[in-house]
C-alpha cells in the first residue's frame, strides 16, 4: 500500500470560556515565537562582527533544550502543552530556514521572518500526541495545563470516516473569527498500475476540461463561471461602499456584505472544481491522466499583450489570465490528489505549442484565443481544446517506452476510426452537453 497525506479541515464552535483558554495559548505560544525570533536575530547581529571560524549559530536544538528552563523562570508558558511549543520552534527554524534557502537563491525581495503581533492567532499545533479523537461521538478533546481547568472538548458534527492514521491536528482561526480544527493524516491509498489506459486532458477557461482517451473518445466540460454572475454584484456594493465615509457604520456593514458576497463566490468556485475533479477521475478507466503543465508566465504575458488592445485593457486580460491560471493550477491539485486516492497518477507535460500545431499534420500556426475552432489547410476542422487535448496525447505517448510511435500512431488510427476526422465538428456538439451541478 502507498500512502496519501490528506488535510481535513473541520470548523468547531469553542464556547467563550473555551475562546479565551485558547487565545491565551495561542498568546504564549506568539511569545515564545517572537523571543525566539528575537534570539536569532541577535545570533545573527553578533555573528556578522566576527571572523567566519569564530561564528556559532543557533539552531532548533538549542532552543528546543532551552524550554525547560524557560517554563521554570516563568510557568505560564507550561499552560501549553509541551509538543505544541516544541512545534512552535519548530515553524521558527522552518520560516528561517525556507527565507536563506530563498535568499541564497538571489530573491532578495524575500522578507525575513516577522515579529508577530498582537492580535495574531497562533495556530496551536499538535504533533503525535496532545490530541484525542473520538469517532463515535464525533469530538476532538485537546490537552493543556490552564489554571481554569476548563476542558478543551469541542464537538465535530462535520468530522468524515477515515481509515488513516492521524499525525498531527492544528486548531486555528481565519480572519472572520471562525474556528477549525485542520486534522492531517497519513491514508493508505492503492498503488498506482500503468493499466494501458490513458486520458489526455487540456484546461482550460471556457471548457475546464477537455479530455481525450486512448480509444479517440472526446468529453468536455463547460467550465461554470459564477464570477459573471457576482461580478456586478459586488462591483455595486464597492462603489456604494465608496461613497461612504471611510470607517462609518455603514462602510463597515458594506464591508461586511462585500465580504461575504466574495466569499460566496470563492466557495462556488472551489465546489464546482471539487465536484468536477472527482467526476473525471472516477469516470475513466484510465490509471493515467495527462494534463499540459501550466507555465503562468508564458500564459499571462505572451498571448495577451501581443493582440493589439489598449494597454490599459491589455493589463486587464493580463490579470484575469493570472487569476484563472491560478484556478487552473488549482484544479490541478485537485485532480492530483483525488487521483492518488483512488491508485490513479496525474501526469504533467510540458504543453508548448499544443494548442498552435495542427494534431492531425503537426503544422504549426499562431492561432489567437478568440478562435475558438481551427481550420488546417490540410483539411482539418476541431475544437481548438480538443485539438489540443489530442496534441497532449500524442506528446505523452512518443515519450514513453517503447520510443518507436507505436503508441501514437495506434492513437490517431482509432481516432480516425472512431470519428472520422472531417465529421468532428457535428458530433462534437452533439456530445457538447453542460454540466449542471446542484446548488
Ligand atoms: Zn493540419
Amino acid at each position: 500500500m502507498a500512502f496519501l497525506t490528506l488535510t481535513r479541515k473541520i470548523r468547531f464552535f469553542p464556547t467563550l470560556q473555551q475562546e479565551r483558554i485558547l487565545w491565551d495559548l495561542s498568546e504564549k505560544c506568539r511569545l515564545l515565537y517572537n523571543f525566539a525570533l528575537a534570539e536569532r536575530l541577535q545570533n545573527w547581529e553578533s555573528n556578522r562582527a566576527r571572523p567566519s571560524e569564530e561564528r556559532t549559530y543557533i539552531n532548533y536544538t538549542k532552543q528546543q533544550n532551552d524550554l525547560p528552563a524557560i517554563k521554570a523562570k516563568h510557568p505560564e508558558y507550561a499552560w501549553v502543552y509541551s509538543k505544541v511549543l516544541q512545534m512552535v520552534l519548530r515553524r521558527l527554524d522552518g520560516d528561517y530556514k525556507s527565507f536563506f534557502a530563498r535568499y541564497k537563491r538571489g530573491d532578495y525581495h524575500v522578507n525575513p521572518p516577522r515579529f508577530k503581533g498582537k492580535n495574531y492567532f497562533t495556530t496551536l499545533c499538535y504533533n503525535q500526541s496532545g490530541f484525542r479523537i473520538d469517532t463515535e461521538n464525533k469530538s476532538i478533546r485537546f490537552s493543556h495545563n490552564h489554571p481554569s481547568g476548563v476542558e478543551l472538548l469541542f464537538s465535530l458534527p462535520w468530522l468524515p470516516k477515515f481509515k488513516g492514521k492521524v499525525k498531527q491536528v492544528e486548531i486555528l482561526k481565519d480572519t472572520r473569527n471562525r474556528w477549525f480544527v485542520a486534522i492531517i493524516s497519513d491514508e493508505e491509498v492503492p498503488f498506482y498500475v500503468d493499466n494501458g489506459f490513458y486520458q489526455a486532458i487540456d484546461l482550460g477557461i471556457i471548457n475546464l476540461v477537455t479530455a481525450v482517451n486512448i480509444h479517440g473518445k472526446f468529453i468536455q466540460i463547460q467550465n461554470r463561471r459564477p464570477d459573471k454572475y457576482w461580478r456586478k454584484k459586488i462591483r455595486e456594493v464597492q462603489s456604494r461602499r465608496d461613497h461612504c465615509r471611510k470607517f462609518s457604520n455603514k462602510w463597515h456593514r458594506y464591508s461586511t456584505r462585500l465580504r461575504k458576497m466574495q466569499q460566496k463566490l470563492a466557495n462556488q468556485l472551489r465546489d464546482f472544481q471539487h465536484k468536477i475533479s472527482k467526476h473525471v477521475v472516477e469516470n475513466t478507466r484510465a490509471n493515467t491522466i495527462i494534463i499540459g503543465a501550466l507555465k503562468i508566465e508564458e500564459m499571462a504575458t505572451k498571448k495577451n499583450l501581443k493582440t493589439n488592445h489598449s494597454r490599459n485593457s491589455a493589463q486587464k486580460t493580463l490579470n484575469h489570465s493570472i487569476q484563472n491560471t491560478g484556478f487552473m493550477g488549482r484544479f490541478a491539485e485537485f485532480l492530483t490528489y483525488k487521483a492518488k486516492k483512488v491508485g490513479k497518477k496525474v501526469t504533467r507535460i510540458d504543453e508548448a505549442y499544443t494548442t498552435q500545431t495542427c494534431c492531425i499534420c503537426g503544422k504549426i500556426r499562431h492561432r489567437r484565443l478568440s478562435e475558438r475552432r481551427i481550420h488546417c489547410d490540410c483539411g482539418t476542422t476541431l475544437d481548438r481544446d480538443q485539438n489540443a487535448a489530442v496534441n497532449i496525447m500524442i506528446r505523452f505517448l512518443s515519450q514513453k517506452p517503447p520510443v518507436n510511435g507505436e503508441l501514437s500512431q495506434n492513437f490517431l488510427n482509432s481516432l480516425h476510426r472512431n470519428t472520422a476526422l472531417h465529421c468532428i465538428p457535428s458530433l462534437v456538439d452533439s456530445m457538447k452537453t453542460p454540466v449542471t451541478t446542484s446548488e
